[in-house]
């Protein structure tokens, strides 16, 4: 097969392989997306649905390593650790922990603004005039505390989301149920942030943008990609387990699981699978009105087609252990305590594999001038990301020129 200069391939269709591909064939290339499995059905799957424009704050906050080994033996924390699994995980945690300072926070939490904080335009942009249109809910983005003083406690967090321009609403005492009922009685005190929005059915999202795609001309193959070709430093072809597909560029959007591939490039990427749970409750009997981060238990509630999905957990343990029982209960307890009318028919359970840089940031740009790009690493918020960084990766591959200062993101700091 003779190379086509135009081809590219992307690989892994999660909800920023999808982007990056309808982004790039809106540019007029050629598009292959390859993922070894059903598209949507990664990470992209069972996320919270939230689209988070204030989530603009890592989770090492100033002081975790000096609180992390208490905050892992309380079990009022959801933070949690497959203790056989702490060798393999130490070298990764060191570094992680080292970004829990206040410079880096500050640091880190530009960068994350930079892809996160136009995120419902990002989206509406991405689905206007498709049939991909109609999962968007426009919504309020809700912090839920016990008080002034829990609410006070993440102050810093506060002051980084008011920086990036989302300052709360505060809604306190009875105000709080008349604004939702279904909340119980701890929460005493609501940081209301407008003009948020949800993705009703994440996995059916993706997989509607793939549709999308083939629309518009693109292509969905599904193999696994083992290898890349390079021809004196530059991308010749991708391998996979089907065979050879021969391009002129290829987009690494392979989540968690980017390690390997990234490897061959030359990048030595520290990154892990941060463990995350959620709950559907079928046929609830409340609805929410709003999105909700649920502080005590730093879980998301969020009202989804298929019930009321409730979504969160840390829990380090590796890619390939099942899920672990503690996380689980420690959700419905909490979702129990919140939510304390809720009745279900029935639940789904799920955990998954949110992909974590130490350093909480993203890898956006070109490998080495290899023409592989890279668009993986979006932790906590790959749903809200997930559009605006394949539009700046097809920017990027059409040399079309980004509007942003995109050094936060350059994988050449793991070479
Ligand atoms: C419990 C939980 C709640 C969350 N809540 C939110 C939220 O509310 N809002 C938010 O913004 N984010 C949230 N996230 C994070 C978000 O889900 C992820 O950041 C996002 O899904 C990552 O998307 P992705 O496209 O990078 O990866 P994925 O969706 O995992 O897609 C990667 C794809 O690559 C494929 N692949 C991997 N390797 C290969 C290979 N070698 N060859 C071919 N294919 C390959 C995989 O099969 C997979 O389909 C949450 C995560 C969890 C776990």
């Amino acid at each position: 097969m003779t190379k086509n200069a135009n081809q590219i391939v992307v690989i892994g269709a999660g909800i920023v392989g999808v982007s990056t591909a309808i982004w790039l064939r809106r540019a007029g290339r050629d598009v292959i997306l390859v993922d070894k499995g059903a598209v949507g059905m990664g990470t992209s799957y069972g996320n919270g649905g939230i689209l988070a424009a204030c989530g603009v704050a890592p989770v090492t906050a100033p002081g975790l390593g000096a609180k992390g080994p208490k905050l892992l033996l309380d079990p009022n924390f959801p933070l949690f650790l497959r203790w056989s699994y702490l060798p393999k995980l130490l070298p990764w945690l060191m570094k992680y922990l080292s970004h829990a300072n206040e410079p880096d926070t500050r640091r880190i939490s530009k960068g994350l603004a930079g892809i996160v904080a136009d995120s419902v335009e990002q989206h509406k942009s991405l689905v206007n005039g498709t049939s991909a249109e109609g999962w968007i809910t426009d919504s309020d983005y809700c912090f839920a505390y016990k008080d002034q003083t829990a609410f006070a406690g993440d102050a810093l967090t506060f002051e980084l989301r008011q920086q990036a321009g989302f300052v709360p609403e505060i809604i306190k005492g009875g105000a709080v149920h008349d604004y939702e009922p279904a909340l119980g009685p701890d929460i005493g005190l609501l940081a209301v942030m407008k003009d948020h929005g949800y993705i009703r059915n994440p996995a059916g999202y993706v997989q509607a943008l793939a549709q999308v795609l083939v629309a518009e001309g693109g292509e969905i193959r599904q193999a696994e990609v083992i290898d890349i070709d390079l021809t004196d430093g530059k991308i010749s072809a991708v391998i996979t387990d089907q065979g050879r597909i021969d391009c002129a560029g290829a987009v690494l959007a392979t989540g968690v699981w980017s390690k390997p591939l990234a490897k061959k490039l030359g990048l030595n990427v520290p990154l892990e699978s941060e463990r995350g749970y959620h709950v559907v409750f079928k046929d609830p009997s409340i609805h929410l009105n709003a999105t909700y981060m649920i502080a005590s238990g730093k879980f998301v509630a969020t009202p989804m087609d298929a019930g009321l999905r409730c979504a969160g957990i840390v829990e380090f343990g590796g890619l390939t252990a099942g899920p672990s029982k503690a996380p689980l209960a420690f959700l419905h307890k909490h979702v129990k305590l919140n939510f304390p009318t809720l009745k279900y028919s029935g639940v789904e359970e799920w955990h998954g594999h949110r992909p974590a840089p130490t350093d909480s940031l993203p890898l956006i740009g070109e490998i080495a001038g290899s023409g592989v790009f890279a668009g993986f690493g979006h932790h906590h918020i790959g749903l809200t990301g997930g559009p605006k960084t394949g539009r700046l990766i097809a920017d990027l591959i059409t040399q079309k020129g980004t509007n942003i200062d995109l050094s936060a993101y350059d994988p050449g700091r793991f070479a």
